[in-house]
């Protein structure tokens, strides 16, 4: 059995930790304490770090738990010079096969001009980074609305049934802004109740199903590159 356990982080960060029979996985590891108590608590050798693109909230912990557990590190070629210590750079459709589970990369510049997201089929999972957050989108720090668009449609082109675990913590911050832009929505706002209630329990909003996604996040109802812009825009100013 497979199982993927979100672990909170710095402010408002995820890495989520893949495990399987002893064996375990790390997708953008921020910080290494916390990750190491986790790995120490369940009895688990960590064999793989997965890092999706350079800021250091997401690979701040990469270099010591290298160090500790001897992981070996995949990550995306584009930022090779950006994230210590890669063993293995990877690039759009490529696929590899860790715990006995096959992932493939999503190359979805935008929020990172190498920023990728993995695509685990059997696991029904998405591991989206800063690109697709639940009911937002990363901001443009180093790519142009309209690359982003093109990565968010490759997410959206996955199964709905797909699981999406992100980055951050930033749902219930998101949904006020898409309830912003859609008052009308009633699944949005269904989807906010749920969220309140996740978050006053102290639980993560993740994952969430893609189909949620695509009837919530107002940024994947934009039609066109243009719009999209525009949202996100109004978002960096919400
Ligand atoms: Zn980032």
């Amino acid at each position: 059995m497979t199982h993927i356990h979100p672990i909170p982080i710095l402010n408002d960060n995820y890495a989520y930790v893949i495990e399987n029979t002893g064996q375990a996985a790390v997708i953008d590891p921020g910080e290494a304490p916390p990750v190491l108590t986790f790995l120490k608590e369940r009895g688990l050798t960590l064999t793989h770090i997965l890092c999706t693109h350079h800021h250091g909230d997401h690979i701040g912990g990469v270099t010591e738990l290298k160090a500790i557990t001897h992981a070996s590190v995949i990550g995306p070629a584009a930022e090779q010079e950006r994230i210590p210590g890669m063993d293995k750079l990877v690039r759009e459709n490529d696929t590899f096969t860790i715990l006995g589970q096959e992932f493939k990369v999503l190359e979805t510049p935008g929020h990172t001009r190498g920023h990728i997201c993995f695509y685990a089929p059997s696991l029904k999972a998405a591991f989206t980074g800063d690109t697709l957050f639940s009911l937002g989108c990363g901001r443009l720090f180093e790519g142009t609305a309209e690359e982003m668009w093109e990565s968010l449609q490759k997410i959206t082109a996955l199964p709905d049934d797909t699981l999406i675990y992100c980055g951050h913590e930033y749902t219930e911050s998101n949904a006020r802004f898409c309830m912003s832009v859609e008052p009308d929505n009633q699944v949005l706002a269904a989807r906010m109740t749920e969220i309140k209630d996740l978050r006053a329990a102290g639980k993560p909003t993740l994952p969430v199903t893609l189909s949620s996604e695509k009837a919530c996040n107002v940024f994947l109802h934009a039609n066109k590159s243009a719009r999209f812009a525009e949202l996100r825009a109004l978002k960096d100013s919400f």
